[in-house]
């Protein structure tokens, strides 16, 4: 099965893609987490990628497209994916449609996840990400218990640098600009389904499941309801 997330910053991609993804044994690859890693390790890429991250603004195209295509291109990949922020324009769809054709394979489906701007700023405001395994996690401004630590390993939480309000605010700028023109690209394709992503992560899950899964709804319906 081959799947694209897209949606706004904070919309929970991360998340589901995780959950998604185990739930049908296939690689997640995120290109935001795939641009941090080269960051981290100082790459040439990395070091090119980071002056795009820090404003907000998309890593150009053609960049973004030829480290995609050559993770893809590894072994894990081969009988299935789910890419969580790639494509982010119609450029990078229109490269990512060729490279797929070139292989004999296309998409099976795109999700596109809907939150309202206001429910995104503060979401990212009190988002944390584990510097050791990337769980995704929210810290508590109501009552102030901010956690320090991951639940998942124990590592130490961080908060993302391009998580300020200044630079949430151009990332959902740049995202009506140059990511919400591909809704229409895929729509004409047949592909896309719209996912309302507001309410509990296994709220979410279950709505994304039903979209690319149908087949298995009336299993998902007995576990959710614990008969
Ligand atoms: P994310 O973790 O998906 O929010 O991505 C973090 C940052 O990485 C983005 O704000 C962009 O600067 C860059 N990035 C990630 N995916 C892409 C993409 N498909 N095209 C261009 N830039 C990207």
């Amino acid at each position: 099965m081959r799947i694209v997330l897209i949606g706004p910053p904070g919309a929970g991609k991360g998340t589901q893609a995780r959950v998604l993804a185990e739930r049908l044994s296939i690689p997640a690859i995120s290109t935001g987490d795939l641009f941090r890693a080269h960051v981290a390790e100082g790459t040439a890429l990395g070091l090119r990628a980071r002056e795009y991250m820090e404003t907000g603004a998309l890593v150009p195209d053609e960049v973004t497209t030829a480290m995609t295509a050559a993770r893809l291109a590894e072994e894990d990949a081969a009988s299935g994916f789910l890419l969580d922020g790639f494509p982010r324009t119609v450029r990078q769809a229109e490269l990512l449609e060729q490279t797929l054709t070139a292989q004999s394979i296309a998409l099976d489906r795109v999700l596109a996840f809907d939150v309202p701007d206001d429910h995104v700023v503060q979401r990212l405001a009190s988002r944390r990400v584990c510097g050791d395994c990337g769980r995704i996690l929210h810290a508590d401004p109501v009552d102030g218990s901010e956690a320090h630590y991951c639940q998942n390993c124990g590592g130490a939480l961080r908060r993302r640098d391009d998580d300020r309000e200044e630079t949430v605010r151009k990332r959902l700028d740049v995202y009506t600009a140059q990511t919400v023109p591909l809704l229409d690209w895929y729509t004409t394709r047949a592909l896309l389904t719209r996912v309302p992503a507001t309410g509990l992560i296994e709220e979410v899950t279950r709505r994304a499941l039903a979209a690319v899964l149908p087949s298995i709804l009336p299993e998902l319906s007995v576990s959710a309801d614990g008969r």
